[in-house]
């Protein structure tokens, strides 16, 4: 390893996906010396990596694109409705060029270590490569998404044929033509590949655990009328946006299940169907709290798949069962339900007949044996927390973050940690992250963070750190608005139930944006309430 030296900076960026982007582009205009450390060797995150077949946004892609700048508003133009990963990567690296960034990017390295020095009152970051940095900030723009669940299949290791995971896709792409292919697993992930593998596999059998509720993208190109209205009324719609619980334009309503008639149930219902996407979710108001307006809505959505599946017996291993719905999040599919009235399309029920083990020929069931050329693994993610805890952050005391989140995420705003002065986290734990339109919720922490920075600056201030109270206040607060909502109840990536061992805490914040950017203003009106400054 060549010798390296440590290098004195101001700011270190974990992460150059948008939030690891635009956090460099505002720490640039405070005059800061900032660098960018990516893992990858490109720019884009989430983008960068998961290039499964069919991989694409939830969010419109109008709405799912940077609002800090009018002039990339205006110069950027999205094909489709629900952009494909290809565009999304080429937004990432036209941001990146557009306003110089790649020069303070640093790819192809990761992070191990960020350790609080504390005679230096600063960060001592260090990196697989061997680079050492003395930082004044560190921002972990690292992702909710970023890292894979480690895979916890019995015998995964015998296959013989080629195993894919959907995070880390071949870039030249993978061609099934004449193959027998299983996947795993049946998140937003399998759900957006497994209408396009079907396509081109001899044989697709679909392996599931546990079933989701989907709603149909009807994804289309955008038309230049549909532009002329964006252009027109953009400030206009960005403002309704945040002010919606999900930062997203989801036409929410305000009636209840009950305030309906079962036929305006229905109406409803199909006039959501017929938009399509996420909004489908916003259905009743108490979809989400009332278990009689959710059964309403799942009892809804089970008739609409036993319509779109011939087959009764696989329409019902389809319809979800062990959770309310949209306590996981919902799927926006494209021919998904349909593409199990294939002829070469199998659903194998996991929970009826669960894997016995991987064999070097395919998969083996409790019922029977599946030859198969191809394994494709849609597994998920150690979300919110895992990119985290798997990097030796330690900060006052040399206290390990991971030590110190064993019993679940404690955050003051999702953004701050007691007793790691200094250190920001995007989009962190305690935020509403997920449960948003990411690109409203990016943009308000970066701004957050960079404002803070600012502030700090002129007043000569050269540390800030959350108060233990603040942060346990948060955090309790964080579970009291989950609390009395369905969310809980589901074995959720935004519950930790999907990792063996994860603590079982509602990650995100639920209390909505608009209450949440209200929390976090209300914080800096008062100085920087609930932080030491030195
Ligand atoms: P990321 O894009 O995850 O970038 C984090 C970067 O940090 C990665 O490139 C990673 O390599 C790097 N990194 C992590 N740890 C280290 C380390 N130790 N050292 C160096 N580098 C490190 N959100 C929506 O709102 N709408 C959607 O439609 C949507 N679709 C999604 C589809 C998929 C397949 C996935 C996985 C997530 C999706 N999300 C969606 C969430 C998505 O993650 C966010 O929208 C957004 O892209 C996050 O950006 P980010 O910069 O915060 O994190
Ligand atoms: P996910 O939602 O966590 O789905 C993982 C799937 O793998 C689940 O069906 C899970 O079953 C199954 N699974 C995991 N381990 C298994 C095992 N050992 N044996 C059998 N099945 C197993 O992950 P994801 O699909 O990658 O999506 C994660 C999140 O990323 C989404 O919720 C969404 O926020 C985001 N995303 C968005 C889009 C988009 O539409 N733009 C696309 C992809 C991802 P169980 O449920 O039984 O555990």
């Amino acid at each position: 390893m060549a010798e390296q030296s440590r290098q004195d900076i101001d700011a270190i960026v974990v992460g150059a996906g948008f939030a690891g982007l635009y956090m460099l582009h505002k720490l640039r205009g405070l005059g800061l010396n900032a660098r960018v450390i990516e893992a990858g060797d490109g720019v884009g995150g989430t983008w960068f990596w998961n290039r499964y077949p069919g991989a694409r946004v939830d969010i419109q892609s109008m709405e799912y694109s940077f609002s800090f700048d009018p002039e990339l508003e205006n110069e950027w133009r999205w094909s489709e409705r629900y952009a494909p990963q290809e565009e999304l990567l080429r937004y990432a690296n036209h941001v990146a060029d557009r306003f110089d960034l790649r020069r303070d990017i640093q790819l192809e390295t990761r992070v191990t270590a960020a350790v609080w020095d504390e005679q230096a009152q600063r960060w001592s970051v260090t990196t697989d490569l061997g680079d050492e940095f003395s930082a004044r900030w560190v921002v972990m723009a690292t992702g909710c998404l970023s890292t894979p669940k480690a895979i916890d299949i019995a015998g995964i290791e015998d296959f013989a044929g080629p195993i894919y995971r959907t995070f880390e896709w071949p870039r030249e792409g993978v061609d099934f033509t004449g193959q027998r292919v299983g996947v795993v697993g049946t998140g937003s992930s399998a759900i957006q590949s497994i209408p396009v593998i079907a396509e081109q596999a001899a044989q697709l059998t679909v392996f599931q655990r546990t079933p989701n509720y989907c709603a149909p993208a009807w994804n289309a190109p955008i038309t230049p009328e549909q532009y002329s209205d964006w252009d027109a009324n953009r400030d206009a719609y960005r403002a309704t946006a945040r002010g919606q619980m999900v930062a997203a334009l989801f036409d929410p309503t305000e009636r209840t299940a009950a305030e309906f008639s079962p036929a305006e149930q229905e109406a409803e219902f199909a006039r959501r169907w017929q938009i399509g996407g996420l909004p489908m979710m916003s259905l009743f108001a108490d979809v989400l709290t009332e278990p009689d307006a959710n059964r309403v809505a799942a009892d809804l959505m089970a008739r609409k798949i036993h319509s779109l599946v011939d087959d009764p017996a696989t329409a019902e291993k389809l319809v979800p069962k062990t959770y309310p719905i949209a306590t996981k999040r919902l799927c926006v599919d494209t021919g998904y339900y349909a593409t199990f009235n294939r002829p070469n399309v199998d659903l194998v029920d996991l929970r009826a007949t669960p894997i016995e083990r991987i064999t070097a020929e395919g998969v083996r069931t409790t019922a029977r044996e599946i030859p198969l050329d191809a394994l494709v693994l849609a597994t998920g993610f150690d979300a919110m927390t895992g990119t985290l805890t798997r990097i030796d952050i330690r900060g006052r005391g040399g206290l390990a973050l991971k030590d110190k989140w064993a019993d679940g995420p404690h955050t003051f705003l999702g953004l701050t940690i007691a007793g790691f002065p200094n250190l920001f986290t995007i989009t962190g734990p305690g935020s509403p992250s997920v449960l948003t339109n990411m690109m409203m919720s990016i943009e308000q922490h970066v701004e957050w963070i960079a404002d803070c920075i600012a502030w700090l600056g002129e007043r000569q201030l050269a540390t800030i750190e959350a108060s233990g109270e603040a942060e346990a206040e948060w955090v309790a607060h964080v579970a009291e608005v989950a609390e009395p909502t369905l969310f809980p109840q589901a074995d959720s990536w935004y519950m930790g139930a999907n990792v063996p061992g994860k603590p079982r805490v509602f990650l995100p914040y639920v209390g909505g944006f608009p209450a949440y950017v209200e929390a976090c203003n209300d914080v800096v009106a008062n100085g920087y309430r609930g932080f030491a400054t030195g």
